[in-house]
């Protein structure tokens, strides 16, 4: 007989079964890395070759310095990138932007201009590297644009460089680019994300001047992301409505084997799966993203897979390309790549660890310990710059990584909870606590000397990790532990940047002000160093906390310290109307208020536009796909019933087979029409209707769930129309 479920497990196993290589990567495998690596990049080795000294230098001072963009060097560039690309095989270009869709988006346009008799030239101008004018309005703005001036801009972003995309029947050059109304209103992720960086870098170049150092000349954010994902058979992936249109199972009973055997996590990775992920690498390293790990993680068919870190722009572009690559690259091997934080539930979510630290133009990672007094100083006063930041703007980050997939992994043991704090480790808590009360170090094992008598040694190697916590110090870095799987990591960097760069110029202006006007010797900067350390880790010190973040103690003792909990996405987007995150975006020139504001507006809209959506189809399965295989199995015992009673058996058992049966479906139709009365509740304004979503359209897509869960593990497999988590999860 067959339905779509059955079938697609047959054919999934087959899939697996008969799966071989069908295109050896033979350019791969023939090509030295270093030829391949950045051969789709317009990078500056490149640019050197193909552009004019004079204009390249001058480019160059735009990326690496951050100076403004010369815009009479633009059609010098554009000449050299098109020939480049044209010799690439491209035939179009685009400028490919980060809309607050979350995505990339892109519009192509070709290289060709028709002339007289017929015929055609490539042609490419600095006019149409530098602007270009996607026909934008459907974009979300979260109010800023109208309709009626729904002109948006696309802008070239200099300091991350072209590449192609390829496809089997061509390529196309693509431009990063910012994207802004005609007002100049940021429209996209990336303009506040260079405005952050730009405010981090001049607010730590100009604390690292009062240190004496007069060489460096910019401070960048280093990001490396570690991207989570599952791959599941693609035949799986078609037979679910809800994995096509929502990226997760909306129902699906757990199955008798999950994670508890931890046989997964770093286990050997299927063949399939390999191949899979070196294609994948192949891609990326053509496209300069320097990718170095992969692994298996905790649940079964979830993978990881993390880059070497760069700096904070190029880390972000590089991590949508990572998405978009996996994406595009499982499916040529008869897999999907599902990147939403919780595709399954009862097993683990997918994060995306995002590490994060300051680099000086002259190749020092300031949240690295030093080598002398003088560098642990600086060190210190960073570490306690971003305690500060953290602490002042922990709603705002919990704000940042707010997303309805997201609400499904926080504080679900897997992931850190929705408090935000800092993993510090016991060695450098003691050092801080050390210098706040003023007495001598304690003899930390394998310390540095501070060398100022109440200053403690600071621990050179963090033996200790704490998996638990939403922001951990690790070494030389944080990583920002509860970001989401799918979301781009634009948003959370720019506020950690933004809520960083504030701190360091609270700091810089009190050291100011302490040293005075009188000549500054290394004693006298020393006390205002030390000074500045105290006051700062005495009011801030509340944020960091080295215990086991998902126990209930915890809870407790955060509401006691007085830090926020924001279970729940709109709880935490309100954060971005307060008055204390819309200052620090103003002050440090990253967003004003009416942009902070729509992207307030957008994110609401976009969560209660998923869950509707989530909402709907949950109801439509129950209807079109649990119940009707619910009555045919009805039908089936009723009849096994009645054969057994004209033979003159005793049918006690089958009759109250056919009792419970009767009861479930009773109880899925009773919830489905629940369900669909509150999803045709739309109650006025965006707070009301986010605030119906969260307490009336999710518990009562929670009761389908069950209701349907119940029957799955009920009926007669055959019946089942859908993929089952046994198979989803470990046929690969
Ligand atoms: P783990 O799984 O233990 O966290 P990984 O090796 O998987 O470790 O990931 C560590 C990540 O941290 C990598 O992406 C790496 O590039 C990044 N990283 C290391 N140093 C820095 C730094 N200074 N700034 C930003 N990211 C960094
Ligand atoms: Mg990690």
């Amino acid at each position: 007989m067959g339905n779509s479920g059955s079938s697609a497990r047959h054919d999934a196993m087959l899939a697996v079964i008969r799966w071989r290589p069908e295109h050896r990567a033979d350019e791969f495998l023939e090509t030295p890395m270093d030829q391949l690596f950045g051969c789709n990049v317009f990078n500056e080795d490149k640019m050197q070759q193909r552009l004019p000294k004079p204009v390249f230098e001058r480019l160059l001072s735009t990326i690496h310095d951050g100076q403004t963009l010369d815009a009479d060097i633009a059609d010098s560039v554009a000449i050299a990138m098109k020939e480049w690309a044209v010799e690439r095989g491209a035939t179009h270009y685009t400028h490919w932007f980060q809309p607050l869709t979350g995505l990339t988006a892109e519009k192509h346009d070709s290289f060709f201009y028709p002339t007289d008799r017929g015929r055609a030239i490539t042609q490419f101008s600095g006019a149409s590297l530098i602007q270009g004018e996607p026909d934008a309005s459907s974009f979300p703005s979260g109010g800023i644009r109208a309709t009626f001036e729904a002109r948006g801009y696309t802008a070239w972003d200099a300091t991350s460089p072209a590449f192609i995309y390829e496809n089997p029947n061509g390529t196309v050059l693509c431009i990063p680019t910012a994207f802004a109304s005609w007002t100049g209103e940021a429209l996209d992720k990336k303009t506040p994300l260079l405005r952050s960086m730009d405010a981090l870098s001049s607010q730590a170049v100009r604390l690292l001047r009062l240190f004496g150092d007069t060489d460096c000349t910019r401070v960048n954010a280093t990001v490396g992301a570690e991207q989570e994902y599952f791959l599941i058979d693609s035949h799986f992936y078609f037979a679910r409505p809800d994995l096509v249109a929502c990226g997760r199972t909306l129902i699906g009973s757990q199955p008798p084997k999950g994670q508890e055997l931890e046989d997964h996590y770093f286990g050997a990775i299927p063949e399939r799966v390999l191949a899979c992920m070196l294609e994948v690498e192949r891609e990326l390293y053509k496209l300069g993203v320097p990718v170095r790990t992969r692994h298996n993680e905790v649940a079964p068919a979830q993978y990881e897979i993390a880059p070497y870190f760069e700096n904070a722009n190029l880390a972000t572009d590089h991590s949508m390309l990572i998405m978009s690559t996996l994406q595009r690259v499982a499916q040529k091997y008869g897999m999907h790549c599902l990147l939403h934080e919780k595709p399954f539930a009862g097993v683990n979510g997918s994060g995306k660890h995002t590490n994060w630290s300051l680099a000086t133009s002259t190749g020092h990672n300031l949240l690295e310990p030093g080598d002398t007094p003088h560098e642990n100083m600086k060190f210190l006063l960073f570490l306690c710059a971003a305690l500060a930041a953290v602490d002042r703007h922990a709603d705002m980050l919990r704000a940042s990584i707010a997303s309805p997939g997201n609400d499904h992994r926080l504080g679900a043991n897997e992931a850190p909870p929705a408090i935000i704090s800092i993993f510090l480790g016991d060695q450098l808590t003691q050092a801080l606590d050390t210098i706040v009360s003023g007495k001598a170090g304690s003899s930390a094992k394998a310390s540095l000397q501070l060398g100022v008598n109440t200053l403690p040694p600071i621990p050179r190697h963090f033996g200790d990790r704490n998996r638990t916590s939403p922001i951990a110090f690790t070494g030389n870095k944080f990583e920002f532990r509860a970001v989401g799987s799918s979301a781009s990591i634009a948003w959370p960097v720019t506020v950690l940047n933004t809520a960083i760069a504030e701190s360091l110029s609270d700091i810089a202006d009190q050291i100011e002000k302490t040293l005075g006007k009188a000549k500054v010797t290394e004693a006298r900067l020393r006390t205002a160093v030390k000074k500045a350390i105290q006051a700062l880790y005495k009011q801030h010190g509340r944020i960091v906390f080295n215990g086991d973040n998902y126990t209930a103690n915890w809870l407790k003792e955060a509401e006691k310290r007085g830090l926020p909990n924001l279970c729940n996405s709109i709880d935490a987007m309100n954060a971005m109307l307060e008055t204390h995150n819309s200052d620090m975006f103003k002050s440090q020139g990253v967003l004003t208020k009416r942009e902070l504001d729509s992207r307030h507006h957008t994110r609401m809209e976009r969560y209660i536009t998923t869950l509707t959506i989530e909402a709907q189809m949950t109801a439509n399965l129950a209807r079109t796909v649990v119940l009707p295989a619910a009555l045919r199995y009805q039908t089936e015992v009723a009849e096994a019933l009645a054969i057994a009673q004209s033979a003159g058996h005793s049918t006690n058992e089958t009759d109250s087979l056919l009792a419970e049966i009767i009861e479930m479906i009773a109880d899925l139709r009773l919830a489905t029409r629940h369900l669909s009365s509150q999803v045709a509740q739309r109650p006025n304004g965006l707070e009301q209707l986010g605030c119906h979503v969260r307490d009336q359209l999710i518990p009562a897509m929670k009761a389908v769930r069950s209701a349907c869960d119940h029957l799955e593990r009920s009926i007669a497999d055959d019946l089942w129309a859908l993929p089952t988590y046994r198979e989803m999860l470990f046929v690969k």
